[in-house]
């Protein structure tokens, strides 16, 4: 499962303009709409990790 850490996300909305199909902003901070998405693990990869908790 995959979670976004809410208190460490700034809201840039980064994870939603590299995958639009896994994350979405809601009130200023990104939520997972998908987790079933080839992108989420690509972004995973490149810089969530940090912000993520699986
Ligand atoms: S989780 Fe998304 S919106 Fe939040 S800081 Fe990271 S890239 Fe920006």
């Amino acid at each position: 499962m995959i979670k976004i850490d809410k208190e460490k996300c700034l809201g840039c909305g980064a994870c939603v303009s590299a995958c639009k199909k896994g994350f979405e902003l809601k009130d200023g901070k990104a939520e997972v709409k998908s987790a079933n998405v080839s992108c989420i693990k690509q972004d995973l990869e490149v810089y969530l990790i940090s912000l993520l908790s699986i």
